[in-house]
């Protein structure tokens, strides 16, 4: 976005903080509570370009896996087993820190429920490497169940699945009130309705420029995610925006054990707390077109998520549909966040590349970027130095 010369100067608001974080989704969040968990007289300002929860945070299915978006086997294949293993342990240590230091005895309040998720199979293909995956795991210490089609038929009222397994730490969650939670235990002051268009320098400072007011501050915290290529171009080859759409159908009776993925985790159905059942994915269909910063929904996958609704959960598939909507995410190339400061400015720092996995990532990364700005060791695999030539 451009501003006129007219507008900037009439920016007659300045504000000093000794960081600015922008971007007010669990990321940005995320890092306001471990630099005030840090130093809790840390002066904070979260500028946001539309309100809390605007961006991926605010649209997303409420899966707090571990892991990553892909299935074990292939991050063991793509990494090795002590790098695979350490990227599953990094999420399996976001839903502890979330539910230790942010979630604590709120559970209820922000519709948390930790009864873990199941990954399913439609081909016996996907059965196969889920398999392999269960065996993977078990031999790592790591626990998952084995479930048949008929489990699934009973537990999940699902049909047309042919087994899969069940990760039994994974939670689900209220994302607006969990986001809600995090902000709850901050100082830091939240500015909404305040789009950052440029960022300055001035003297040894930081200007964080919006259309209503300057930010002067020490330090710049970028949690753009998904939008981080609009602000600076050094993300246009590191996160892509990527479109992921949802519907959810009016409150029906309670059926599900938990959550599920399915597809090689590209397809996904949840049951809330309250009923409504949420249905998301498919973009693979568009995979040329679900990319850019429009948050539209386009009836190819819209149709798709009706399809699957109707094949896989015949018996409730009357249910209406009272919300369908799309979000932003930011992928990376290699599917782990990152997190690094810019080459061409190292008091801006920033993190991303979530890969549609936020919620079971972006806590632990949050509290990893503030080792980084103080000059602490940080996993490699979440450096966005390993994309450095
Ligand atoms: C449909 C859908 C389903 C998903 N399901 C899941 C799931 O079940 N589990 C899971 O773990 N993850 C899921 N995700 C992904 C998850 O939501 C994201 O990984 C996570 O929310 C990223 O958080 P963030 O804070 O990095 O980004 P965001 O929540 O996108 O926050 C970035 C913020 O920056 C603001 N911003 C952007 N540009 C500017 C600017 N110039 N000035 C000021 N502010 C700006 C935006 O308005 C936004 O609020 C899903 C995403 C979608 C879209």
């Amino acid at each position: 976005m451009s501003t006129s010369y007219w507008l900037d100067k009439s920016n007659s608001t300045n504000h000093n903080f000794d960081i600015v974080i922008v971007g007010a989704g669990i990321a940005g969040l995320s890092v306001a509570y471990w630099l005030e968990k840090e130093n809790p007289s840390f002066k904070i300002a979260i500028v946001e370009k539309n309100r809390l929860g605007f961006g991926a945070t605010g649209r997303n299915a409420g899966f707090i896996t571990c892991g990553s978006v892909e299935h074990f086997n292939r991050l063991y294949e793509q990494h090795g087993n002590d790098e695979a293993l350490k990227i599953w342990k990094f999420s399996e240590e976001n839903l502890k820190l979330l539910k230790k230091e942010i979630i604590q005895d709120k559970a209820n309040e922000i519709d948390f429920v930790q009864n873990g998720t199941f990954s399913l199979a439609s081909t016996e293909k996907e059965f196969e490497e889920l398999t392999q995956v269960h065996s993977l795991m078990s031999s790592l210490g790591i626990q998952t169940e084995k479930v048949e089609a008929s489990d699934i038929t009973k537990r999940l009222q699902a049909t047309k699945f042919v087994g899969g397994i069940k990760y039994v730490d994974d939670a689900e969650v209220h994302p607006l009130k969990l986001l809600k939670q995090v902000a709850s235990r901050l100082k830091a002051q939240i500015f909404e309705q305040h789009e950052v268009h440029n960022i300055t320098t001035s003297g040894s400072a930081r200007v964080v420029h919006t259309d209503l007011a300057k930010f002067q501050t020490d330090m710049v915290v970028l949690t753009t995610n998904g939008y981080s290529p609009t602000l600076k171009p050094f993300f246009n080859d590191k996160i892509f925006p990527t479109r992921g759409q949802i519907l959810v159908t009016e409150a029906i009776e309670k059926f599900m054990e938990a959550p599920c993925y399915c597809n090689f985790v590209l397809d996904y159905f949840r049951q809330l707390p309250t009923g409504e059942l949420i249905i998301g994915g498919f973009r693979q269909l568009e995979k040329e077109s679900e990319v850019g910063y429009s948050d539209h929904i386009t009836p190819v996958i819209q149709n798709s998520l009706e399809e699957f609704f109707r094949k896989h959960l015949p018996k409730f598939s009357n249910a209406k549909i009272t919300h369908r909507w799309s979000g932003i995410m930011g992928f990376s190339a290699d599917g782990q966040p990152l997190i690094g400061s810019l080459p061409d400015d190292p008091q801006v720092f920033f993190s991303g590349g979530f890969t549609a996995h936020g919620l079971g990532l972006a806590f632990h990364t949050g509290k990893a970027l503030v080792d980084l700005l103080f000059d602490r060791e940080v996993p490699g695999f979440i450096s966005a130095r390993r994309f450095s030539s």
